[in-house]
């Protein structure tokens, strides 16, 4: 069922299969997977069951893990639809290689955290089916808890003549860094002393020199044609308060710094990062070389490995953008329906299956290319065609009046009728509804001139009210501004639906219907993309710009009474309509129904 999570994600990483996981399309992670496995590259890590340095995990047994993936996100904001791509990715890899994947947030970077988003991303993770606890252990890690690591780190390198501390103003650090085609010059505090180092370090440390004054930076190679090695800053004085370790630090490290230290200490054995961070590479290397050699971590390194990330048309997947969104008031929150942050996903309809397919299906690749907004609906559709509850509903009602039905049904007859939970599982049971005298239709069901085509009401016309008779337009009531007010029709006996009779009489159209005594009115929100420009922040345009101004309509509509009584987050198929979900925060059983569009019944947009 839609609802429900997907299978778990393994965190035991128990019996795994030896060959790699069938019926999965291949990609060059899996390959590079596969051959370290074969290799036995990773056979000899031991896990001491928690993180740490070397000493530590030489505590533990060999590591019951066969691999190990992270997910790291920083958590300055709610998770998007790239993140549940990268979510899956990992998670799905380590479940399929009989792994563990760590959730671990990657906190180093003491100003832009909250709880709120560390809440946000655990849900989320939850949600979409995935678990990182194992055995004696079911907290995320986090970063910030490694600072006392990386500063051990730091002061090694510096031991070992590998960094030093310059006191160049970040401009002079600029300038002299040169570029491309320049190589850059060596800093006048290159050649200090180890000794003279740690000393400054510690200084550091110990908050005598103020923020920005100084850094730590790696010694490599200032010539190199990698700019990423041109010693780069690994460590910087920023007197701020962090959410974890409080006023403890007043040195942080640098992402580029943390990150493979953070990697090391987990013996994550294949770290899985977007594109950008390739010419990182060298320096992850050089990094874990360094402190291997230094006896600080174990043996073999984790390795980096990037894929392209996710770019998807008519939204944009940057954290920042998708917060002035909201700030901006442009949507109703990080959770409004239009937006791609997984709980706008989840609250428009999307579930975890659906999610986990579009992941699958949009593969790995190595190189950068948008993704169409549809694959995405596509996947939604595929997931809900088979899970969701159908149902009638009338989202521009318009009455129609049966007006021999005195006469043929007799008067004030309610004539029961019932249709399928769901067309292929007679299991799921019925729905039961009522026609009387009046229905409601959709206003565009019923045409004065029909169009060439137009098999539903005109004049004269036969149709099939779905689970119920067959009807033969009489007419129409307008109002004074020539709008329809009534549509006319007389009821033919003896050919209900599921009766010897119902195939007396043939008709081409069949439309949708809500009885008028037993139908609920409901509201019903008809959403359309956010942005109306199919790549919004490309290039560097402003991404406000391209906004579309119809991506929410507020319906009161018709529906049937099964409907008042749906549960929050219940998805169900209007028939001939498309997809729709109880909202999850305005819905209210029995009493409030409030719909949300997820997805309509096939591809639609600009046509
Ligand atoms: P943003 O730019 O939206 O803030 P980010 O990359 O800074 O995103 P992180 O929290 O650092 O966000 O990301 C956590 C993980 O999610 C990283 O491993 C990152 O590579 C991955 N990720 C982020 N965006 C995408 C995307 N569009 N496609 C695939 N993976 C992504
Ligand atoms: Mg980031």
């Amino acid at each position: 069922m839609s609802n429900s999570p997907a299978a778990k994600s393994g965190a035991k990483p128990a019996a795994a299969p030896e060959a790699p996981n069938p019926g999965k399309p291949s990609n060059f992670l899996r390959q590079i997977i596969e051959h370290d496995l074969a290799a036995g590259i990773y056979a000899t890590r031991h896990w001491a069951g928690s993180p740490g340095d070397a000493a530590h995990q030489t505590t533990g047994a060999l590591d019951p893990a066969r691999i190990r993936t992270r997910f790291p996100p920083e958590p300055n904001g709610y998770l998007h639809v790239g993140h549940a791509k990268s979510i899956c990715l990992n998670f799905g890899l380590a479940r399929d290689y009989g792994g563990v994947c760590h959730l671990r947030f990657d906190d180093t970077n003491p100003e832009k955290e909250d709880t709120e988003y560390v809440n946000s991303i655990i849900d989320a993770v939850r949600w979409l089916g995935f678990d990182w606890s194992q055995p004696g252990n079911d907290k995320p890690y986090q970063a910030s808890d490694y600072f006392g690591f990386m500063y051990r780190a730091a002061e090694a390198l510096i031991e070992a003549g590998h960094a030093y501390v310059d006191e160049q103003t970040p401009e002079q650090m600029r300038a002299n860094r040169g570029d491309f085609g320049k190589p850059g010059i060596d800093s006048p505090f290159r050649s200090r002393t180890p000794a003279q180092n740690l000393a400054r370090f510690r200084e550091m440390r110990a908050g005598s020199h103020e923020d920005g004054s100084m850094v730590l930076r790696a010694k490599i190679d200032m010539a190199s044609p990698n700019i990423n090695l041109r010693d780069p800053a690994v460590y910087r004085i920023r007197r701020a308060t962090h959410h974890n370790t409080g006023d403890t630090w007043c040195i942080y490290p640098m992402y580029t710094f943390a990150h493979p230290i953070e990697d090391a200490l987990e013996q994550i054995t294949h770290s899985i990062c977007t594109l950008e961070f390739e010419d990182q590479r060298p320096f992850y290397d050089w990094l874990m070389e360094r402190l291997i050699e230094a006896g600080l971590l174990a043996s073999p390194p984790p390795k980096q490995y990037e894929f392209a990330r996710l770019n998807l048309t008519y939204v944009v997947t940057s954290k920042r953008k998708l917060a002035q969104l909201v700030y901006d008031h442009k949507v109703s929150g990080w959770d409004d329906p239009r937006m791609p942050t997984i709980v706008g996903l989840r609250r428009r309809g999307y579930t975890p299956a659906s999610l986990q397919l579009f992941a699958e299906r949009i593969g790995v690749t190595k190189s950068d290319s948008w993704i169409d907004y549809s694959t995405l609906e596509g996947c939604l559709r595929e997931d809900l065609d088979g899970s969701a509850q159908r149902a009638m509903a009338v989202l521009d009602p318009v009455k129609l009046v049966l007006t021999n039905w005195d006469s043929v049904m007799g008067a004030g007859t309610l004539d029961a009728c019932s249709a399928p939970m769901h067309p292929h599982h007679p299991e799921l049971g019925n729905r039961e509804f009522v026609m009387g005298r009046e229905v409601w239709i959709e206003r565009s069901d019923f045409e004065e001139t029909p169009p060439i085509g137009f098999f539903r009401l005109f004049p004269g016309n036969k149709v099939r009210l779905k689970y119920g008779h067959i009807i033969e337009c009489t007419g129409a009531l307008k109002d004074a501004n020539g709008q329809i007010t009534e549509v006319h029709a007389t009821l033919i006996s003896d050919t209900k639906s599921g009766t010897p009779g119902s195939s007396s009489v043939k008709v081409k159209g069949v439309i949708t219907w809500v009885g008028a005594h037993d139908g609920v009115s409901a509201e019903v929100r008809m959403y359309d993309r956010l942005f109306s420009d199919e790549q919004p922040d490309a290039g560097g345009k402003d991404f406000l710009e391209g906004l579309n101004p119809h991506s929410l309509k507020i319906l009161t509509a018709i529906v049937e009474p099964t409907l008042a009584n749906a549960l929050p987050d219940q998805k169900f198929q209007f028939e001939r309509l498309g997809y729709f979900v109880a909202d999850r925060v305005d819905h209210v059983q029995g009493s409030k129904p409030v719909f949300n569009l997820a997805v309509g019944l096939k591809d639609s947009f600009g046509k």
